[in-house]
């Protein structure tokens, strides 16, 4: 009889390093953890609306590398924001008539509905920007102080990015080929690298555009800028340095560029040591986005028969650098792929009473290391899910032999517990489901009429089951009725 050596197979940080693309460098580079700890900053959601599948994306490949580093061992502290003051929030709450906080906080608790729909793992703190005004004026001061930041006429402060030698590092602009200057100002929070210029850190108050909004500051009653937010936030919860801060791809500028100008210029010391930037959800070859109107809520997708287990796994299958395509055929496809783990799991939970064969731990280590090193290599997670599926076949082929004893049931069972702290798509409890009554009674009249050898009456039971959308499947208990996988087009 052989065991999994788990022994053997306790891959850690130590003996199997992990890999991570860094976007500045244009490479992988090994990640660097002092004393087994990680500190990750994760742009969060702007509460204005309800997040789109598209923000998800992100945010699920967020959670894959949290759940990846823990996996291997390193303890994570993860902070993600919550812009709670910007443009876009603003006029919501002007438009509603409510305060900014009234305005805000269906969408705060929307998404943490949401979150945990999609079994995201909570980050350690969820800093919302208006808890952070006073960190964020006092960065403003002291980037004044510095002289990388000036008063313009209409009163706002401003970034003078000439100031700062690095600027353009991540998303790798050159500056003295392009035209900008201090003449040249962007008071708008989003901005496309057409027109980078000088960005502003405080915008000054103006009663037609923002009524009551305002905080007061040494610099005139007024509100932050949008990537101070994050800088502010950052630095104040994790320190000068991150190990990762990780967005979407269209973060990349001007948010991250603002953000490392901002936090360097001030700290003097390097702000992060790693940047990664998620590719993003498509639609017709478009990025999903409010603005573009061709969303998806993770709502509207619940609303049409998808379960949140099924979102997750569609947003979580392809490599975080490659965009990805939603298309309803996709999620079809999706829950095909669940139904076949959680059968596999089913028929795994029932073996009883089979002797070990000694062929399953095999099995299992080779899985178990396919898995992890898939992980370490800058989360390829289609080879990972590959790996696990190729178990399932080789498995279910044993099973088929009688060749998976009762320890050896339970070792997968193990195996697919470990790995499910990654991939968190699977259920162990037995789904007790919701099969009608009547058509229960009809399985038990069918069995009657097989015994009796009344083989017309079972064929009649059996349509009319068929009829009602269920199987029947004949299983060691005996039979059962299957609801029939239908397409949710
Ligand atoms: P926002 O609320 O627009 O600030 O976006 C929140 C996060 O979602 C950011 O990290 C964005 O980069 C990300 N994001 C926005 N649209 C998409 C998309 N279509 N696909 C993937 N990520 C996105
Ligand atoms: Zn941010």
């Amino acid at each position: 009889m052989t065991f999994v050596d788990t022994k053997r197979l306790s891959l850690n940080f130590t003996n199997c390093p992990i890999q991570l693309f860094n976007t500045e460098k244009r490479v992988k580079e090994t990640l660097v953890a002092e004393k087994g700890q990680i500190t990750l900053y994760t742009c969060g959601p702007t509460v204005y609306n309800f997040a789109h599948i598209g923000n998800f994306r992100t945010y699920v490949f967020e959670d894959l590398l949290r759940r990846t580093l823990k996996f291997f061992g390193l303890k994570v502290k993860q902070v993600m924001n919550l812009t709670d003051v910007d443009d876009k929030t603003i006029k919501g709450a002007i438009a509603k008539g409510i305060t900014l906080n009234a305005f805000t906080q269906p969408y705060k608790d929307a998404f943490f509905q949401d979150l945990a729909t999609l079994h995201i793992e909570p980050a350690e703190v969820y800093p919302a920007a208006t808890d952070y005004i006073q960190p964020m004026i006092e960065m403003i001061q002291t980037l004044i102080d510095k002289g990388f930041a000036y008063k313009g006429q209409d009163g706002s402060i401003y970034y003078a990015i000439r100031k700062f030698p690095r600027y353009g590092c991540l998303s790798h602009l050159k500056l003295d080929e392009l035209k900008v200057g201090a003449s040249e100002r962007v008071a708008a929070d989003e901005y496309d690298k057409e027109n980078v210029s000088d960005f502003v850190l405080w915008k000054n108050y103006d009663p037609q555009r923002d009524g009551e909004i305002y905080w007061d500051s040494p610099f005139g009653p007024g509100r932050p800028g949008w990537h101070l937010e994050c800088s502010a936030m950052a630095m104040q919860l994790l320190g000068d340095t991150i190990d990762i801060h990780v967005g979407g791809v269209d973060n990349m500028f001007p948010h991250h560029e603002n953000e490392i100008a901002q936090s360097e210029a001030c700290s003097g010391k390097t702000f992060v040591k790693h940047w990664m930037h998620a590719e993003h959800l498509i639609v017709d070859g478009k990025k999903m986005s409010k603005s573009m109107g061709n969303f998806y809520t993770l709502r509207d997708l619940l609303a049409k028969g998808f379960s949140g287990v099924e979102v997750r796994y569609m947003l979580l299958q392809t490599h975080y650098k490659t965009q990805l395509n939603f298309t309803f055929e996709g999620l079809d496809a999706v829950r095909h792929s669940l139904r076949r783990v959680q059968d596999f799991i089913r028929r795994v939970q029932e073996i009883k009473g089979s002797a070990d064969s000694g062929s399953v731990a095999p099995v299992i280590e080779r899985t178990l290391y396919a898995f992890a090193k898939a992980l370490a290599d800058d989360l390829n997670i289609s080879v990972a899910l590959a790996a696990l599926f190729e178990m399932i076949r080789e498995i279910n082929t044993l099973c088929d032999k009688g060749l998976v004893g009762d320890s050896e049931a339970a070792e997968i069972l193990e195996f697919l517990q470990k790995i499910n702290q990654v991939l968190a798509i699977f259920t162990f409890e037995v789904q007790a489901e919701q099969i009608p009554q009547e058509l229960q009674d009809a399985l038990e009249q069918r069995n009657i009429a097989r015994q009796n050898k009344n083989w017309s009456e079972a064929d009649r039971l059996r349509d009319l089951i068929h009829s009602h959308g269920y199987i029947i499947e004949d299983s060691v208990k005996g039979a059962r009725l299957k609801k029939i996988e239908r397409s949710t087009k």
